[in-house]
């Protein structure tokens, strides 16, 4: 449908005005009449249609993702199966709310998490919009199910914007800066960040399971909510061992474990989830972002006896589980699994490592390489320390920009910068982003 109508856009990257260029600065001073200045733009190109791992903007320039949204549109933009899905769905029915008339595709989606998500057990789900309130219902539901209040997080830790969720962040600026006051009954826990704190996974988990004794006391505890591998925070990974014992100290305790797969979920590292790699087996699991191709879908899924805890009436909300944003859901799980993009994302995943270790040999300014899959990111250090450089990260960002490339910052101290490719790359298309990217950081350097 609205594919044939377009010709394709190629694959190309293509940078024919200077960026941003003139249909984008006038509609960003547009913009600035009536949009919110608490809302920033990283890059202020206005987009117009997208491909694959390419995004066109308003005056003709031809932009290489890597950033899909914030690890949103994993399996590429534009894709057919989605596009057919969710134009199908359109002119079928847009919206009943599923708490009036349910639908079969929520049903379906709901089929498609227990079947996903690690372990074994009777898994059920509830549907949301976005992150935080698939976070915020994982901790209403971790709190019901235990009679229990605390909530332990990390450092570094991110998990949304509304209120309860904001308690739940760490990062101040810009995130919680004169928002309060925040929920209480939150505890933040020291994280294993192995480039900064050298410690081994048993060690970290040791040190964080010891404050939360000492601090806030186990039978205290209602849940443990960790991203198994840090978004926003800086794509900390936290060292062998760490979840695993994190996830053992829950189940002797009697802790919900509530894996955040947020941003590392749907085949971002390589695998379906990152906690899959160790093998750990959360109690909750929150997804979003990749879940549903670009539409806004979120959701919990969990240990049965926990998720059906709720009271009747409990959970819901008007939109969660839209109908459309639930068949692109099950389009884009298909294509997943049909173009096996969780082996892909390793693939990328070896490409982009190597790049980035071969270019830290070179460079002073890169102090550390890491991440899994699609999900990988390098911190920028001031030579010969590990303190961190964020004006590196600012200038490197602001070089891919200028070629046509985006790549985005993160971390605790703006120091990180992160690629988070669209899994549908091509392999000349990740080689010419990431020889960008090495310009960017030699500039820097
Ligand atoms: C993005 C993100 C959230 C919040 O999701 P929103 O859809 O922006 O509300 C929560 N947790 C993690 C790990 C995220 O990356």
């Amino acid at each position: 449908m609205v594919s044939s109508i377009q010709s394709s856009l190629g694959t190309e990257r293509k940078v024919i005005t200077e960026l941003p260029g003139p249909k984008s600065r006038a509609l960003h001073e547009r913009r600035k009449a009536v949009v919110s200045a608490g809302l920033t733009n990283g890059f202020p190109i206005y987009i117009e249609r997208a491909e694959g791992a390419i995004l066109l903007d308003v005056d003709g320039n031809q932009i290489l993702d890597l950033g899909s949204g914030i690890a949103v549109t994993s399996i590429g933009h534009a894709v057919p199966e989605l596009i057919d899905a969710v134009s199908t769905q359109v002119a079928a029915f847009t919206h009943t709310c599923f708490m009036v008339t349910p639908y079969e595709s929520y049903v379906e989606v709901c089929e498609e998490l227990a079947a996903l998500t690690p372990g074994t057990h009777a898994k059920t789900s509830a549907l949301f919009n976005s992150g935080s309130e698939a976070v915020e219902n994982a901790v209403k539901i971790a709190r019901l199910a235990t009679g229990r209040q605390a909530i332990v997080v990390f450092e570094h830790a991110y998990h949304g914007r509304t209120n309860l969720t904001m308690a739940l962040t760490a990062k101040n600026m810009p995130y919680k800066d004169r928002f309060g006051p925040f929920a209480p009954e939150i505890y933040r826990v020291a994280m294993s960040y192995p480039f900064l704190d050298g410690l081994s996974g048993a060690d970290a988990a040791a040190r964080a399971i010891q404050q939360i004794e000492t601090q806030v006391g186990a039978h205290n505890v209602a849940a443990l909510l960790i991203e198994p591998i840090q978004g926003e925070g800086g794509f900390v990974v936290p060292a062998d061992g760490f979840l695993p014992a994190l996830s053992e100290w829950t189940t002797k305790n009697g802790v919900v474990f509530i894996a955040d797969e947020i941003q590392s979920g749907f085949c971002r590292t390589g695998d379906w989830f990152a906690v899959d790699h160790e093998g750990v087996v959360p109690d909750l699991v929150t997804t979003a972002k990749g879940l549903a191709g670009g539409m806004p879908l979120a959701a919990v899924t969990g240990r049965a006896e926990l998720m059906n805890a709720v009271h009747e009436g409990g959970l819901g909300g008007t939109y969660g589980g839209n109908p459309v944003a639930a068949v692109a859901a099950l389009a884009t799980i298909k294509t997943m699994r049909d173009r096996n993009l969780v082996a892909r994302a390793r693939e990328l995943g070896e490409v982009i490592l190597k790049a980035l270790r071969t270019l830290q040999q070179d460079v002073a300014i890169i102090g550390d390489v890491r991440g899994r899959g699609a999900m990988i990111a390098f911190e920028l250090v001031q030579p010969g320390t590990k303190n961190p450089n964020a004006a590196a990260a600012k200038a490197i960002v602001n070089y891919c920009n200028q070629q046509g490339v985006i790549a985005l910052p993160c971390g605790t101290f703006g120091n990180v910068i992160r690629l988070l490719p669209p899994l549908a790359i091509t392999d000349e298309q990740l080689a010419d982003g990431l020889s960008v990217v090495a310009s960017a950081v030699r500039a820097a350097g």
